[in-house]
């Protein structure tokens, strides 16, 4: 059958069963896996359907798998890769950290170069403290939150995502911690009022995402947050920046490139130098709150909150190799790669385009702009399906949502083979679109 003749559902079933036989180890793998792990799986969004594949091994930008493909990796652990895979400075740390033991169980002193490093990129971050992940980070800042304005409520926005148990998109997910949540729309300032004046007296903080990174990489409005910024402020409510994924975009996060102040905000994902790290930090005032030297501070426990994995491999990576000119450049280059994408989706007029800032961009099968989940609930998932198995086709490792990002070690070489993937996309698969 020729592809032009091919209806999309025939397309994807043939794509699907192309890759279940180029994968057969995998698939093994999640079948064994199944055995003691739901679905032989221990993170929902690493799952694919019909079996995901199986990573032996990784270096430099690439990743390889357990059937022998091998393939550029710009799923880049949902933008905790910056580094790549092979960070000569990392590595260096990891191995001083390897030579001088690794659960001390006592301060240590990258901890504070970590911290230093991070106050001195973000001016809104007088004082920090860490967790082990952003889903953690989030948790302690909208406790805090709470604890500090005696007040109850906590205002999220609709696509938002602040970790595991703090998911609003779609059905709300009955693990979803249990908070009095307010759902706002994103990026519309006249229905969040409606909904922070409804409720004004009992709002502990208003937590946003710069830039809704698992929403579809769909960035904030910038006259949008300076709303939240203003209205937090005149209501004694605490405004809470995560840049768990954004801080990659520009030395000082997206605070700096949009003139914001948070009160307090979160970090995560690669500071850690690709280890599990997590941040709040915020007004010294605040955080003061949980100094042990004060009497009726606030005690924030946790195992690996100083873990010498992370504290190494995140002062040499942050500190030494992602430095603000750094930042800026990636930033650059990621804009360049997605402008040059959506200029072959329009070239060629197929309903594509890829949303985003900098180093995160998220392909939708749809028109028009996107500024919110609701925009994008009109685009065509099956044919996002087969952008994702065509991608493996053509040695990409994109997310199963569409999203890619870059990572350090990445050049022209690795734009080129996107760049092609997705012309060949457009070419092959143009004649599906009805
Ligand atoms: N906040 C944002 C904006 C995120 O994108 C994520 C993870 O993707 C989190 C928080 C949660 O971080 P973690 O997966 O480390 O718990």
């Amino acid at each position: 059958m020729s592809t032009q003749a091919q209806t999309l559902q025939e397309a994807l079933q043939e794509a699907r069963a192309r890759y279940a036989a180029a994968n057969p180890r995998s698939r093994a793998q999640n079948a064994a896996a199944a055995e003691f792990m739901p679905g032989g799986n221990t993170r929902t969004v690493l799952f694919s359907d019909p079996f995901p594949i199986t990573l032996a091994s990784a270096d430099g930008c690439y990743v390889n798998s357990l059937d022998g493909g091998r393939y550029i990796d710009y799923l880049g652990e949902f933008t905790a890769g910056l580094f790549g895979h092979s960070d000569p400075a990392i590595k260096q740390a990891v191995q001083q950290a390897l030579d001088s033991g690794w659960v001390r169980g006592g301060h240590i002193p990258q901890e504070a170069e970590l911290a230093a490093i991070i106050c001195k990129r973000f001016p809104s971050i007088e004082r920090v403290r860490f967790a082990n992940s952003g889903t953690e980070a989030n948790l302690y800042a909208i406790q805090t939150a709470r604890a500090i304005t005696g007040k109850n409520k906590v205002v999220v926005f609709e696509g938002g995502y602040h970790g595991g148990v703090f998911v609003f998109s779609g059905a709300r997910s009955p693990i979803t911690a249990p908070f009095d949540f307010i759902v706002a729309p994103y990026n519309d300032w006249e229905g969040t009022l409606a909904l922070l004046e409804a409720d004004k007296d009992d709002i502990a903080c208003v937590i946003v995402e710069p830039h809704q990174g698992s929403g579809g990489c769909i960035p904030a409005r910038p006259a949008f947050l300076k709303h939240i910024e203003a209205w937090t402020r005149e209501h004694d409510c605490i405004f809470i920046l995560d840049e768990v994924m954004t801080s990659r975009l520009a030395g000082g996060g997206l605070q700096e490139v949009h003139g914001l102040k948070p009160d307090m905000t979160t970090l995560g994902k690669y500071i850690g130098g690709g280890f599990s790290f997590g941040a709040f930090g915020g007004r010294a005032d605040i955080m003061e709150r949980y100094n042990p030297q004060r009497a009726g501070y606030i005690g924030h426990a946790g195992t690996f909150n100083n873990n010498v994995f992370t504290m190494c491999a995140g002062a040499a990576g942050y500190g030494k190799v992602f430095t603000p000119d750094v930042a800026a450049e990636l930033s650059a280059r990621g804009d360049r790669l997605r402008a040059r994408l959506n200029a072959i989706a329009a070239g060629a007029s197929f309903p594509m385009q890829f949303t985003g800032l900098g180093s995160m961009m998220n392909v939708h099968m749809c028109p028009g702009e996107i500024a919110s989940v609701r925009d994008h609930a009109r685009a065509n998932l099956p044919l996002r399906d087969l952008f994702y198995f065509d991608l493996l086709d053509q040695g990409i490792w994109p997310a199963r949502r569409g999203m890619l990002n870059l990572s350090l070690p990445m050049g022209e070489r690795e734009f080129d083979a996107l760049a092609d993937a997705v012309a060949g996309f457009v070419e092959k698969r143009k004649g599906l679109q009805t």
